[in-house]
């Protein structure tokens, strides 16, 4: 099937819909119905009962799916005439659309009918209000319709993370992020601020110049406040010259208070970008984790994806950062790679498993709307995107041989297989930010272009300060960008 055509009468629904209809129908175009030319038209009978329809339109390889509107769902609020909250009316819709895709596919996914992209979330705060085992299980399983190995999943994750930020009130303190758009070449599937760096020589140190100044404005406003933690990521800042990280990380020790944090991550995530000095410079300035990630050890995927380095250079990146000192080293891979099957994927845990990293993160391929992989996909129409159960395990085998266990979590849209990212790590090798972004416990102060600073309130309550994307504009606009900061953290609680 190469076309859906989603009529959502109510438009509140449409974003609830397409997430759905694409976990059922991947890779799929999903259209609304005027832009369909002799769209056969709903009966009346269908529209007055408010049936759902799914049907595949005759002679033709698009399916017609009209959800049915949650105003005409059974339930307690609405039969006593109250308007039910937007939640449970979000809820409501999602759970009837979900059960009849999966009755017209024949199919269930992992996660039941849950969009949203932190399930960890969902059993953190109900343990958090005293639920046990038996509730938060239930209310994945029950609810949101969830397969049990998920759910488990879930808890296990948020129990983790609950031990770990009890070390701390990080409610009192913030995390920093500095963001570094440059990456040697773009890969198929990136839809981060990311330029290739060849071609973009000249923004470097003007760039640099303008997230320095952005870094200074940015710890004027949060003067006072303890800093728990900062992850440099991208890009892969590790694109920069040794030179420029020794200046980047010379001016964050100049303008942070960096002896109150916990960790430093720096991402090395291409392995074409590390070199030993790099490295050396890193440890030097007391970075405490980096991440070199090969996404698979096939030199063959990693050609088709556009990383433009080997899988000896990602063995070479990773002793680099052993032979600088580093104790803490992360690998991240992705399941569902074009053509990646058992094989491949059993041959990048056997690479990793030689290497022994302190954590490694397991990511499901997500197809998102900016990457090569959607923009062109006439292109790649023919690349099988797999991923499976039996894919998930073999990566969960082989975390407990490595000594990790799972410690954070997140959901993406358009996943391969509908599953889940997750980070395993050694005790005490945790990435503390990942855990504190995914839960949204602590304030989170972005610099750099296309960053986004995340203010969590003592409530909850969560406002946003997005920086602009692009590197020309971000150097023009840097006094503007600490300007919606400076407006964000003068909001009254
Ligand atoms: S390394 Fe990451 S940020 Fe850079 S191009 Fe690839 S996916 Fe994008």
């Amino acid at each position: 099937m190469n076309t859906i055509i989603l009529d959502v009468r109510d438009p509140q629904y449409y974003d609830d819909a397409v997430v759905l209809v694409r976990s059922f129908f991947p890779r799929t175009e999903v259209i609304r119905p005027d832009e369909k030319e002799n769209m056969p038209a709903v009966s009346a009978e269908e529209t007055l009962t408010c049936v759902p329809v799914i049907r595949r339109l005759p002679a033709s390889d698009a399916l017609f799916v009209c959800p049915r509107l949650p105003d005409t769902l059974p339930g307690k609020d609405i039969e006593n005439g109250a308007i039910p909250d937007k939640k449970i009316r979000h809820e409501a819709f999602k759970r009837a659309l979900y059960l009849e895709l999966s009755h017209f596919t024949g199919r269930t996914l992992p996660w039941g009918y849950l969009t949203g992209v932190r399930p960890s979330k969902i059993a953190f705060a109900m343990l958090e209000e005293g639920a046990d085992r038996k509730q938060i299980l239930g209310e994945f399983e029950k609810k949101h319709l969830c397969r049990d190995d998920k759910a488990r999943l879930a808890l296990t994750v948020a129990q983790r993370e609950r031990q770990i930020l009890k070390t701390r009130d990080f409610t009192d303190g913030y995390s920093l992020y500095i963001g570094i758009p440059f990456c040697p070449t773009t890969c198929l599937y990136c839809s981060f601020p990311s330029y290739p760096i060849a071609g973009h020589q000249t923004q470097v140190e003007p760039y640099l110049d303008a997230l320095i100044q952005e870094m200074r404005a940015s710890a004027d406003i949060m003067r006072g406040k303890r800093l728990d933690t900062i992850y440099f990521g991208g890009g892969t800042p590790t694109a920069l010259t040794a030179s420029q990280l020794d200046r980047l990380l010379t001016s964050l020790e100049q303008i942070f208070p960096v002896g109150d944090a916990l960790e430093l991550t720096v991402e090395a995530g291409r392995p074409d970008s590390v070199t030993q000095e790099k490295m050396q410079t890193l440890k030097r300035h007391g970075v405490t984790r980096v991440s070199v990630n090969p996404q698979t050890m096939n030199d063959s995927t990693l050609a088709l994806i556009g990383r433009r380095h080997s899988a000896a250079q990602v063995r070479e990146a990773f002793h680099m950062a052993r032979a600088a000192g580093f104790d803490n080293i992360n690998m991240d891979m992705i399941l569902g790679l074009p053509g990646e099957q058992e094989p491949e994927v059993q041959r990048t845990l056997r690479e990793i498993e030689a290497l022994s990293p302190e954590s490694l993160t397991v990511h499901s391929l997500a197809i998102k709307r900016a990457a090569a992989l959607n923009v062109q996909r006439i292109l790649y129409r023919d690349l099988s995107l797999v991923n499976s159960d039996a894919l998930v395990t073999l990566t969960h085998e082989s975390a407990v041989r490595l000594g990790l266990s799972p410690y954070y979590m997140y959901r993406q849209k358009n996943m391969t297989g509908n599953f889940e990212n997750v980070g395993f790590a050694k005790v005490g090798k945790e990435c503390l930010y990942n855990i504190l972004i995914m839960e949204e416990v602590q304030t989170i102060v972005a610099c750099g272009a296309g960053a986004a600073t995340k203010r969590v309130f003592p409530n909850g309550r969560i406002e946003r300060a997005m920086n602009v994307k692009d590197i020309d504009s971000y150097i023009r606009r840097t006094d503007e960008m600490a300007e919606r900061k400076r407006k964000l953290f003068s909001l009254s609680v």
